[in-house]
Order: C-alpha cells, then structure tokens, then sequence
C-alpha cells in the first residue's frame, strides 16, 4: 500500500509551553498545511471509535470525528491507513536513555567506565528508536552518573538537532548519602555515584541547584538495598522527603519517588511525591494509603522481568518467585484503586522496546484499554501536560502513532508501528 505524506519543516512553530520546546519559534511563518488522516479506528486516548478520521493543521490537531463530518482543505495531504489503528502518541513515564541494557554492560560498568561522550552518542541512538517506536514523550528519570546531559539531549532534541520525544528531565537524581552505588571498594576511595548525594542539610541546596540546571521533576529514592545485610531499607526520614517536597513543590515543580517498600512507600506518599516508581513490595494497606492521598503507582514491571531473563529465566520456565510476587502486588494495586501510571524503566532493556511493558501490564491483569488510557492520557495528566498531549482532541499537540490492527483486541499491536507524527511532523511512514 502506497500513500505520499509531507515532511514538514524541523521547526516547531505554535506557541508551545517552555519545558516542551526551550528554544521556542524560529521566527519563520506558522505552518498552516494539513494533513487528513484515515485510520481504520482512532483512539482519542479514552474511547475506541470505528470510522473516525482525524485533521491535522501545522502542529496541532484540528479536527477529530466520524470521516463523514471532517472537512479538509482541498490541498490537504491524504494518508489512508487501512485497518491501522490511530492512537495519541505513547508516553513513556520512567526511561534512562543514558542507559543501555545490563546484560551488553553493568550498571557499575557504564556508570564507572563509560567516558561521557559515548554515552551521549549511544543516548542519541536510543532517543531515535523511542521516537519510531511511537514514544513521543518521555520522563526521564535520572542520568545514572550521566550529570545534566539529559539537559543538553532534550535541547537539540526540541531545537530538532536530533530524532527524539519530547523530554521531561530530573538530572542526576537524589540519594541518600552512602546508600547508592557503585558500591564495594575500598572505603578510603571516593567512588562517582550514580545519582547525587544529599541530607537533611544539604537536600534544600540540591534541589534548588537540580532545578537550576534544568531539572522539570526532582526524583528522590526512598529506599535502597543499604541494609546490614544488602536488603532494601528506607532512606530517607519522613521529615527529610517533606522537605525535598515543598522545595519542589515551591518552585511549581512534582516529585517521583523510587521505592519498592511499604515503609518507604508510605513516607514518600505522606510528604506528597506524586507518582511512586516500582513498589515491588507494596501491600494492599500502602496501596490504599496511596490511592487515598493520590499517588499514582508507575509499577515498571518491564524492567523486573528483563534482569530475571538475564539471570537466566527463559519462556516457559517456572516463574521466578520475584515475577509471583510482583503479579500480587500489581494486583492488590490494581484493587485498591491507584491510578496506574505506564513506566517501563527503559534502558535497563532495549530502547525501542517500550511497549514492552503495555504487554505485560495486560498479563498483570490490567484491561487492554485501560492499559492504553494509562500509557496516552494518564500520563499526560500525571505530567500535567493533559492541554497539550495523551489524547486526540482539537488543539493537542499532533503527537500521532498508528499500530497495526486493534490494540483492544490484542495488545500486542502497540509494537507494530506503521506511522510517527510527532508535533504535526511525520517521523515514520509505513513503505
Ligand atoms: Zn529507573
């Protein structure tokens, strides 16, 4: 099947919001083309519609609705897209695009050995797959020793430098002292840590340096395996997490959490971060809790799975005990009514492969739609950004992703990309 399509011009022209486009118009005329595109089925980010067809105008979404009702300009190009499904363009909560998966090269190797630059480059790499993909945005949440380059990436990726999706960034991220890594060397050795350290009289000078630097997000580990015999404790104090939160929070900028037990769960729910990252270990009382103070839950399950295959787990093994409990939690999650957030932990696993964990919320006992809503206009909302992306509406962003059949039926189709539109410009095409 053969249809034309128009690449428009890099620049992104529109009066987008500072943390989208740091570099905002370029000065030239605004791209007033359109674009009438006609899937087999549309969803808007909430419901599935047979027979929508949806108008794109420069960069934005002009008009969405039964084919019949949609009037395009005579010169607008056409796109026909039999038997596709069009949907917003995926968002992509917890990704490391300074990473790469651990299985090719440890966490302590990249962080510890990886000279910068390399991991830039390699970084420019994974912000392209992501984009083809059908990952439009993406929070990335922390460098893992990588400093402010996810700064640097998200500017040439709005200046249009290089292929990517919209960045939010968190910079290095904020750990307990002695509680990170890496970790195991001589005790007289100051070893570069994978995120930057801070206490009680430091957190409000890291914070608001983080921010200085371009940090959208401030993102905390409320736990990690620091315990006397390597397990996973609670890091910081309730008081500690509260302080990083109203400093955030003073500055109009939300906090994550990293946390995956119920006593570090609950004192980053209490101090009021706004999504929870992991919680493997979560239980039904601490989901409950969370629901109550509307915390959203980001269970990235994609991530556990993979590191069990790369200690050897295969297709049709037994499940991993891990893999059981992680089922359980999700469920108890799922249960008490917490708002499920779609965050994969990409870069522990191949970029490019976000939907991954679309798949694997479905056989975590999530509905397909459900799981569509969360990875579209969920997110967009946990982002705060639900004027400008995670639905088909008029006035959104063009941030469009066509799969191949009906991801309602079979969620698998999230991975059979045939088209990008990303801000009114096409990324992928089918051939
Ligand atoms: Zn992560």
């Amino acid at each position: 099947m053969r249809y034309t399509y128009f690449i428009a011009t890099l620049a992104l022209v529109g009066a987008s919001p500072s943390h989208l486009d740091a570099q905002g118009p370029t000065g030239r005329a605004p791209d007033t083309s359109s674009t009438l595109i006609t899937p087999a089925r549309v969803f808007d980010g909430m419901e599935m519609h047979e027979g929508w067809s949806v108008l794109v105008r420069g960069d934005r979404i002009a008009a969405a609705g039964p084919s019949n009702t949609i009037a395009a300009p005579a010169n607008a190009t056409r796109v026909g897209l039999p038997g596709a499904t069009l949907m917003p363009g995926m968002i992509e909560m917890h990704s490391h695009l300074l990473l790469h998966p651990y299985n090719e090269t440890t966490w302590d190797d990249q962080v510890l050995r990886e000279p910068l630059a390399l991991r830039v480059a390699r970084a420019t790499n994974h912000a392209r797959e992501t984009l083809r993909a059908g990952f439009t945005t993406v929070r990335d949440l922390g460098t893992e020793g990588a400093g402010y380059s996810d700064v640097g990436l998200k500017r040439a990726i709005a200046q249009g430098i290089i292929p990517g999706p919209r960045m939010i960034v968190v910079t290095r991220a904020i750990v307990a002292t002695g509680s990170y890594g890496p970790r195991g060397f001589t005790p007289e050795m100051d070893v570069p840590q994978g995120a930057e350290e801070a206490d009680a009289s430091s957190l409000a000078r890291v914070v608001r340096d983080q921010i200085g630097r371009g940090a959208d997000w401030i993102k905390v580990y409320a736990d990690y395996r620091w315990g006397p015999n390597g397990e996973t404790r609670p890091t910081f104090t309730l008081g500690e997490l509260e302080q990083i939160v109203e400093i955030a929070r003073t500055s109009g900028r939300p906090v994550v959490a990293h946390s995956s037990t119920p006593e570090g769960m609950r004192r980053a729910t209490l101090a009021g971060v706004e999504t929870i990252e992991h919680g493997d270990a979560g239980t039904p009382e601490v989901f409950r809790l969370m629901k109550e103070h509307n915390v959203a839950l980001c269970p990235t399950i994609a991530a556990g799975d993979a590191i069990l295959r790369y200690r050897g787990w295969k297709h049709g093994d037994p499940e991993p005990a891990r893999i059981a409990e992680k089922r359980a939690s999700v469920r108890a999650a799922i249960d008490a009514g917490v708002t499920m957030c779609s965050g994969s932990d990409v870069g522990v696993f191949t970029h490019g492969e976000n939907g991954r964990e679309l798949e694997l919320m479905v056989d975590y006992g999530l509905a397909p739609l459900l799981t569509l809503r969360a990875a579209t206009s969920t997110n967009a909302r946990l982002l705060h950004m639900e004027e400008q992306i995670g639905a088909i509406k008029p006035g959104l962003l063009a941030d469009l992703v066509a799969v191949r059949g009906d991801p309602v039926r079979d969620i698998h189709a999230v991975r059979d990309i045939s088209f990008v539109m990303k801000g009114g410009t096409v990324v992928r095409a089918a051939p």
